[in-house]
Protein backbone atom coordinates (compact mmCIF):
# COMPACT_ATOMS: atom_id res chain seq x y z
CA UNK A 1 0.00 0.00 0.00
CA UNK A 2 0.97 3.28 -1.10
CA UNK A 3 1.43 6.17 1.71
CA UNK A 4 0.88 10.02 1.12
CA UNK A 5 3.99 11.67 0.52
CA UNK A 6 3.13 14.63 3.10
CA UNK A 7 1.69 13.15 5.77
CA UNK A 8 2.09 9.57 5.40
CA UNK A 9 -1.70 7.94 5.42
CA UNK A 10 -2.53 5.18 3.80
CA UNK A 11 -3.62 5.96 -0.28
CA UNK A 12 -6.33 4.15 -1.86
CA UNK A 13 -7.56 4.14 -5.48
CA UNK A 14 -5.81 5.11 -8.47
CA UNK A 15 -1.97 3.80 -7.94
CA UNK A 16 -0.16 6.37 -9.30
CA UNK A 17 -1.47 8.66 -6.24
CA UNK A 18 0.97 10.78 -4.11
CA UNK A 19 -1.05 12.58 -1.64
CA UNK A 20 -4.54 11.81 -0.39
CA UNK A 21 -6.31 15.29 -1.34
CA UNK A 22 -5.63 18.17 -2.29
CA UNK A 23 -4.94 19.85 1.73
CA UNK A 24 -1.91 17.41 1.36
CA UNK A 25 -0.66 18.24 -2.00
CA UNK A 26 -1.07 21.76 -1.35
CA UNK A 27 1.03 21.51 1.66
CA UNK A 28 3.58 19.72 0.45
CA UNK A 29 4.07 22.18 -2.44
CA UNK A 30 4.22 25.21 -0.21
CA UNK A 31 6.56 23.85 2.05
CA UNK A 32 8.84 22.76 -1.34
CA UNK A 33 8.87 26.49 -2.23
CA UNK A 34 9.01 28.32 1.16
CA UNK A 35 12.70 28.56 0.59
CA UNK A 36 12.68 29.76 -3.04
CA UNK A 37 10.22 32.32 -1.71
CA UNK A 38 11.42 33.43 1.06
CA UNK A 39 14.64 34.00 -1.59
CA UNK A 40 12.85 36.09 -3.39
CA UNK A 41 11.92 38.37 -0.62
CA UNK A 42 14.67 39.08 1.14
CA UNK A 43 16.13 39.75 -3.14
CA UNK A 44 12.67 42.02 -3.26
CA UNK A 45 13.63 43.75 0.11
CA UNK A 46 16.85 44.70 -0.67
CA UNK A 47 16.34 45.18 -4.54
CA UNK A 48 13.88 47.93 -2.78
CA UNK A 49 16.02 49.64 -0.16
CA UNK A 50 18.78 49.94 -2.83
CA UNK A 51 16.77 52.09 -5.15
CA UNK A 52 15.37 54.13 -1.78
CA UNK A 53 18.75 54.96 -1.14
CA UNK A 54 19.61 56.06 -4.78
CA UNK A 55 16.29 58.05 -4.45
CA UNK A 56 16.82 59.55 -1.31
CA UNK A 57 20.29 60.58 -2.67
CA UNK A 58 18.58 62.13 -5.99
CA UNK A 59 16.05 64.09 -4.01
CA UNK A 60 18.82 65.67 -1.64
CA UNK A 61 20.61 66.88 -4.70
CA UNK A 62 23.36 64.08 -3.99
CA UNK A 63 24.92 62.65 -7.68
CA UNK A 64 28.04 61.00 -6.66
CA UNK A 65 28.96 58.73 -3.49
CA UNK A 66 31.58 56.78 -2.79
CA UNK A 67 30.40 52.87 -3.07
CA UNK A 68 32.02 53.09 0.53
CA UNK A 69 29.55 55.17 2.17
CA UNK A 70 26.65 53.79 -0.04
CA UNK A 71 27.74 50.41 1.71
CA UNK A 72 27.54 51.60 5.24
CA UNK A 73 24.28 52.38 3.99
CA UNK A 74 23.32 48.92 3.28
CA UNK A 75 23.49 49.41 -0.08
CA UNK A 76 24.06 46.04 -1.96
CA UNK A 77 26.17 47.38 -5.06
CA UNK A 78 25.98 43.79 -6.70
CA UNK A 79 22.47 43.92 -6.80
CA UNK A 80 20.00 45.46 -9.52
CA UNK A 81 17.38 44.68 -12.30
CA UNK A 82 19.01 46.08 -15.69
CA UNK A 83 22.41 46.80 -16.80
CA UNK A 84 22.91 48.50 -20.26
CA UNK A 85 25.29 50.09 -22.48
CA UNK A 86 24.36 53.05 -23.81
CA UNK A 87 25.42 54.43 -27.41
CA UNK A 88 28.89 55.79 -25.84
CA UNK A 89 29.62 52.57 -24.70
CA UNK A 90 29.26 53.10 -20.73
CA UNK A 91 27.98 50.95 -18.63
CA UNK A 92 24.30 52.14 -17.30
CA UNK A 93 22.74 50.03 -14.04
CA UNK A 94 19.27 50.25 -13.28
CA UNK A 95 17.32 49.43 -10.39
CA UNK A 96 13.68 49.64 -11.58
CA UNK A 97 13.90 53.03 -12.15
CA UNK A 98 16.69 54.65 -11.09
CA UNK A 99 19.94 54.95 -13.06
CA UNK A 100 23.27 54.99 -12.06
CA UNK A 101 26.78 54.08 -13.52
CA UNK A 102 29.93 53.12 -11.76
CA UNK A 103 32.96 55.00 -12.33
CA UNK A 104 35.72 54.50 -10.30
CA UNK A 105 34.58 53.74 -6.79
CA UNK A 106 31.82 56.15 -6.98
CA UNK A 107 28.51 55.49 -7.84
CA UNK A 108 26.96 58.29 -10.00
CA UNK A 109 23.38 59.06 -10.28
CA UNK A 110 21.56 59.45 -13.29
CA UNK A 111 19.40 62.51 -12.56
CA UNK A 112 15.83 62.41 -14.51
CA UNK A 113 16.53 64.93 -17.17
CA UNK A 114 19.54 62.56 -17.87
CA UNK A 115 16.91 59.53 -18.24
CA UNK A 116 16.23 59.72 -21.70
CA UNK A 117 17.40 55.86 -21.76
CA UNK A 118 14.62 53.10 -20.81
CA UNK A 119 15.98 49.76 -18.45
CA UNK A 120 13.75 47.90 -20.79
CA UNK A 121 12.87 48.13 -24.01
ZN1 LIG B 1 -1.83 13.05 3.24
Amino acid sequence: METCIECGGKLFGRSDKKFCDSNCRNAYHNEKSRPIINQVRQINRSLVNNRSIIENLANEGVQKVSLKVLRTLGFEVNLFTARKIDESAEEIFFIYDQAFQIRGEDLVILMAEDKHFRATG
